[in-house]
């Protein structure tokens, strides 16, 4: 069993996970469109790695003896200026989702949820590494600038990038 708010928010973040999948996959076709395949390659493994914090929060809810409830997915925007202002609003978005999963945490917290606390301090780490790889992509996209060649070593960096499927304990 589980606390009604803590089940309620719990909920609604399966949805803001999947909207985060969503979003990135637009972005990577964006990226596909301006030939940057690299940075597509990298979007679509973000797509994927958010598809699995849903799928983390919906098989915690269904432990817990929640009902799962799926609610609509917003559209995502699917343009942007440049490549910066994609990495610029990635970075944006993730600190949003931050203060998604601290928000969960204290309501857990007022109702000594354990449980919940627990497994969200997973997300809280995730978190932290989401933020910095964003940013990460955004100090050196302004430090490349306008230099075409720089540009094409990055994305062929970012193309190396491969899932890796997130698990919490072990499971
Ligand atoms: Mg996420």
């Amino acid at each position: 069993m589980i606390n009604e708010k803590v089940g309620k928010i719990l909920n609604s973040q399966v949805n803001k996970e999947l909207y985060s999948a969503y979003l990135y996959l637009s972005m990577s076709a964006y990226f596909s469109d301006k030939g940057l395949l690299g940075f597509a390659n990298w979007m679509r493994i973000q797509a994927q790695e958010e598809q699995a914090h849903a799928m983390l929060i919906y098989d915690f809810l269904i432990n817990r003896g929640e009902k799962v409830v799926l609610t609509a997915i917003d559209a995502p925007p699917n343009n942007w200026e440049n490549s910066l202002s994609v990495m610029e609003e990635v970075l944006k978005h993730e600190v949003y989702v931050t203060g998604l999963i601290n928000d969960i945490i204290s309501i857990a917290e007022e109702v000594k949820d354990r449980a919940t606390i627990s497994y969200m301090n997973w997300f809280i780490d995730e978190q932290v590494e989401e933020e910095a790889n964003s940013q990460d992509i955004i100090s050196k996209l302004k430090l490349i600038g306008e230099d075409k060649s720089a540009l094409y070593l990055l994305d062929k960096d970012l193309a190396a990038r491969v899932f890796v499927q997130p698990t919490i304990n072990g499971k």
